[in-house]
């Protein structure tokens, strides 16, 4: 008999996931004492660096209850950052049901809300519960009526626990297996496998991580990936502990992995059904198998695919929709090769990246990418430095702007440079969200004063207990950048907010560039609001002049928007002593030297290219 229970748990950022992971891995006895250290699960060194999950890390538990019964949990932490919502709402369709966690000095925050309403989308089974009730600002009372609020429940269904000193986990732990049902289970049926993550292991290949949803699989079959119509031998299936751990057999309602060998990371994709032939001998009748012209053994090929034929693919998952993008490039000493073969091998593990090759003059060939936030992006570049080892550059992030161009033709452009001539353009359209924003009442004043600044309209106002739900439409570019900062900073940390797209708007945008002595800077155009236009402007040419290194000669800095001079800054020239070696009197000598130095200077700034430094372009990126 299999007693499985699949669950994931989900909560806010910080509210304590992988910790209370911790205590379960303790009760099951999963991991040994002196292995054990805090946030157990978070396993990639990111993570362990920024105290955050980034990844959802599946593993499996044995579990003795106190009647002498046998359960087996699998477990999935999940991330609790919004840009990483793609690896919970992957995580939920593994598993039958959720703990949702909720800190009880904080209260629900949006990503409670968002997480929760994922959950009920799929049909889990939810369990709630209030942790960090050791903690003596814990407010549960009121944390229990959000709750209750929330998920339309009453007071005695809401556990409380401290995954710090384990007060209540045992008591959680139980109702995770008295009331998430255990899974449909049948062997009998063909394979069908849900892949929710994968990873690339330079030795082995792709490695999936699978629920098996019907059927079992076995390390030697042959597998079968039903949308990317790929074959492959299955050369061992095993079970998360959560390092990978080698099994016999995976069958129905399990959740584990599959290795693939495949070593093409693309031919992988998230969301994918694994099923494989039968055992099937295919009968040639005398023929020589290698004959593939022949016609017994074409019948007998045929039939071996029948066994594949009429098995319906799993629903999958909808694809990611980036909300920022940026352009990433080889520094000068990597090659383009090598940076696919890590975005491939990095999308493989994270199918929240999108992205695309293209062409950019400046700073060679490059791939264009798909962000859900800017933390996605941070986390992106650090991977692809750390993980692949190697170096590159990324272009300033920025929202999708859709230019209608004469004859109603649609462009769509994320980059200032890449924007048609303006005496082409009809308009532009930005992307607007739905914002809502949750804050305890005293903040409420505040979260208002930073209306008007970032062009948010008001909607309405939505009561959750006894906090207060604000609900926007903003432009993406005006929240998307440091607007969350910006809020954290005016809540004193109390509020947070979640968004998601409505539809693109008309804006009154302008392409604001950049002259360094009369010549354009592609790389530094940016996109603005005619309303910060000049502010923008300032900002850009001050920050040029603090950062980019002295030259022979005085260089201008301008800023120029439709065809006006908006903000200009000089940078002067290097004073070299040219004449510092000579000593005494001969002052025609001196004079020479400084003609020639003149000479020099007026050469220069005719071949006159300021070539802005990779370095210098970090410089400004930094600072946005
Ligand atoms: P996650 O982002 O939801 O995975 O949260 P973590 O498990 O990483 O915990 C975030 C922080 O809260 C860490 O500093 C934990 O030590 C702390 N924490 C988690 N649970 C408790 C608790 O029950 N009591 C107290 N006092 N701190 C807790
Ligand atoms: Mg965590």
């Amino acid at each position: 008999m299999k007693n499985i229970r699949n669950f994931a748990i989900i909560a806010h950022i910080d509210h304590g996931k992988s910790t209370l992971a911790d205590r379960f891995l303790e009760l099951s006895g999963a991991i040994d004492k002196r292995k054990m250290k805090d946030q157990f699960l978070d396993r990639m060194d990111l993570e362990r660096e920024r105290g955050i999950t980034i990844k959802m890390q599946p593993v499996r538990m044995i579990y003795h209850s106190r009647t002498n019964s046998e359960y087996i949990l699998n477990l999935i932490d999940t991330p609790g950052h919004v840009d990483f919502s793609y690896e919970v709402s992957r995580s939920l369709a593994a598993v039958e049901g959720a703990i949702l966690l909720v800190d009880a000095t904080q209260g629900i925050q949006a990503q409670t809300m968002g997480n929760y309403q994922l959950a009920k989308k799929q049909g889990l089974t939810i369990i709630p519960a209030i942790n960090k009730i050791d903690l003596p600002n814990a407010q549960i009372e009121e944390v229990e009526k959000q709750i209750m609020d929330l998920c339309g429940i009453s007071q005695k269904e809401i556990y409380k626990v401290s995954a710090k000193t384990g007060e209540g986990v045992e008591e959680l732990l139980w109702a995770v297996i008295e009331k998430i049902p255990s899974p449909i289970e049948d062997d009998k049926k063909p394979l069908r496998a849900l892949v929710f993550d994968s990873i690339y292991d330079n030795h082995r290949g792709v490695i999936s991580y699978v629920r098996i949803v019907d059927g079992e699989v076995r390390g030697g079959e042959t597998g079968f990936l039903m949308a990317s119509e790929t074959f492959f031998k299955v050369a061992e299936v095993g079970i998360f502990r959560p390092w990978l751990e080698k099994k016999e057999v995976l069958s129905s309602g399990e959740i584990g992995y599959i290795v693939t060998g495949l070593k093409e990371p693309v031919k992988v994709r998230v969301g994918d059904t694994i099923t494989k032939f039968k055992k099937f001998s295919p009968s040639y009748r005398g023929a020589n198998p290698k004959n593939k012209n022949d016609k017994t053994v074409k019948e007998a090929e045929k039939n071996r695919h029948s066994s594949i034929v009429g098995i319906e693919r799993l629903p999958g998952y909808k694809e990611p929709e980036p909300m920022v993008f940026a352009s990433v490039y080889p520094t000068s000493n990597e090659n383009i090769e090598t940076l696919k073969n890590a975005i491939q091998k990095l999308k493989l593990n994270d199918p929240s990246l999108v992205y695309k090759t293209e062409f950019f003059s400046a700073l060679g060939q490059g791939f264009c990418l798909g962000f859900l936030g800017l933390l996605h992006l941070e986390i992106v570049k650090e991977r692809l430095e750390r993980e692949y080892k190697v170096d590159v550059i990324f272009t300033t992030p920025s929202v999708n702007y859709k230019v209608v161009i004469k004859n109603d033709l649609v462009k769509d452009v994320f980059r200032a440079s890449d924007f048609p001539a303006r005496d082409q353009i009809e308009k532009i359209l930005e992307p607007w969200v739905r914002l809502e924003i949750i804050t305890p009442l005293n903040f409420v004043g505040a979260v208002m004063q930073l209306k008007d600044r970032h062009r948010l309209n008001y909607l309405t106002t939505q009561y959750l207990g006894t906090l207060i739900i604000l609900v926007f439409e903003a432009p993406l570019s005006e929240i998307i950048i440091n607007f969350y900062d910006k809020l954290k900073s005016a809540t004193e940390g109390y509020a947070s907010m979640s968004y998601e797209f409505l539809e693109y708007r008309e804006g009154d945008l302008v392409k604001l560039e950049i002259l360094l002595a009369g010549d354009k800077e592609e790389s530094l155009a940016k996109i603005v609001h005619r309303r910060f236009l000049e502010e923008e402007a300032r900002k850009m040419v001050e920050k040029l002049k603090s950062v980019l290194p002295r030259e022979n000669f005085a260089v201008a800095i301008q800023a120029v928007a439709e065809n006006r001079i908006i903000a200009r800054e000089t940078l002067p020239a290097l004073k070299k002593d040219v004449t510092g070696y000579l000593y005494g009197g001969d002052r025609t000598r001196k004079m020479k030297l400084w003609k020639k130095q003149k000479e020099g200077k007026k050469r220069l700034k005719e071949r006159g290219k300021i070539r802005l430094s990779t370095k210098a372009y970090l410089d400004i990126l930094k600072m946005e």
